[in-house]
């Protein structure tokens, strides 16, 4: 039976990836610290012998007993509110964590996955934006402490693989959504649905006219597990094309839930990035990957997970000032 770790388990994508494996017939060990993850997401798997799990902060020495075939390291926070609460540990997650996890993959011989991210070209002033772009990155800004790990984080991993010979994998991740992201972990979707759900107006930041591309999260499983077993070592963008302001994506949580509250406008957080669409010319072709799942029916399915929710989930309030968060 194929071994493979997978950090950052009890999170959104991390859970998703941990339930494909599982199907597979892998034996899975899942490592997670919760600090924004949730021991309900994988409760489903705790009881199977093929799953383990470990609590354990990945930045601190990583040891696991027996073989391994493959590392996934998706411990990180990814919402931007998270990043800028937890800075630090966010910088260590993506630079000491994956320098631990690689070191991992070298002992052991494993090949390893890592989640990098369409932040990695900042604001870009290429569109869409194709692998080969070096990215526009404010170092110091806010979203310097995700954007600078995740850049360390290929580096390093490239290092490995060129001086040590490990084999390695990188997905460039661009925004993907689905059950099991947390409502209020203020990223885009979760934030309009909640606002929805308790009948709260809708907060677009700036005039709205900034664009996101949303990949549903089966298709970007698809995309890893195709990646992972490719031979192919350079970074792959994995993502949906479908590009939409947010002023739009707003209009759509309207229609979709059927509330009746109002679109509001606050501030632009600082380096908001103002356009986003993956170039997945290379993941057709290397792949032959492309998203199936279009927004409005990845939409229904994550708007019903979030409407079967408890009322003490839908009313918990992490970020009591999001614009202390956002403005910096
Ligand atoms: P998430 O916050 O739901 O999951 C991250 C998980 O990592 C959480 O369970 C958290 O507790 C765990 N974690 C964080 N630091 C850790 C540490 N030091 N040790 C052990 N566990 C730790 O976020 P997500 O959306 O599932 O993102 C997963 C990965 O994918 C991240 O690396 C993120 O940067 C990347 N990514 C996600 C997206 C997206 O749209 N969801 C886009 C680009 C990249
Ligand atoms: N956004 C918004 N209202 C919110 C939360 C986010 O208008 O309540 C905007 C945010 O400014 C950004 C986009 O939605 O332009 C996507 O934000 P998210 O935090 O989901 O992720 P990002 O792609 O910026 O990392």
């Amino acid at each position: 039976m194929k071994r493979v770790l997978i950090t950052g388990a009890a999170g959104f994508l991390g859970s998703h990836l941990c339930d494909r494996f599982i199907r597979e017939g892998y034996h899975v060990i899942g490592m997670d610290n919760l600090i924004t993850g949730d021991m309900k997401n994988i409760a489903h798997l705790m009881p199977l012998k093929e799953f383990e799990f470990y609590h354990h902060d990945v930045s601190k020495f990583v040891h696991v007993s027996g073989k391994l075939d493959y590392i996934l390291h998706f411990a990180s926070p990814a919402s931007p509110i998270d990043y800028l609460k937890i800075p630090i540990q966010t910088l260590k997650v993506g630079s000491l964590g994956t320098h631990n996890l690689l070191g991992l993959a070298k002992a052991k011989g494993a090949r390893m996955l890592i989640a990098s991210t369409s932040e990695v070209y900042g604001d870009p002033l290429v569109h869409p934006q194709t692998e080969d772009y070096y990215g526009n990155v404010n170092p110091i800004g806010p979203r310097g402490v995700y954007d600078e790990a995740k850049r360390f984080q290929e580096a390093i991993t490239m290092a490995y693989h060129t001086y040590h010979g490990v084999e390695t994998r990188i997905v460039r991740i661009f925004n993907t959504y689905g059950p099991r992201m947390r409502l209020n972990d203020g990223r885009v979707l979760p934030a309009f649905i909640g606002q929805a759900l308790r009948g709260e107006d809708l907060t677009v930041f700036g005039d709205g006219s900034q664009t996101r591309s949303f990949c549903y999260v089966d298709d970007l499983i698809e995309g890893i597990y195709r990646l992972l077993h490719s031979d192919y070592a350079l970074p792959v963008n994995i993502g949906n094309p479908d590009e939409i302001t947010i002023l739009d994506f707003a209009k759509e949580i309207i229609k979709l839930t059927g509330t009746t509250q109002k679109i509001i406008y606050k501030d632009l957080p600082v380096n908001d990035p103002m356009q986003r669409q993956p170039d997945i010319t290379k993941a057709r072709a290397l792949l032959n990957w492309e998203p199936k799942v279009s927004r409005a029916e990845g939409l229904k399915i994550t708007y019903d997970y979030f409407k079967n929710l408890s009322p003490e989930e839908l009313n918990k309030v992490e970020h009591k000032n999001f614009e202390a968060y956002v403005k910096q």
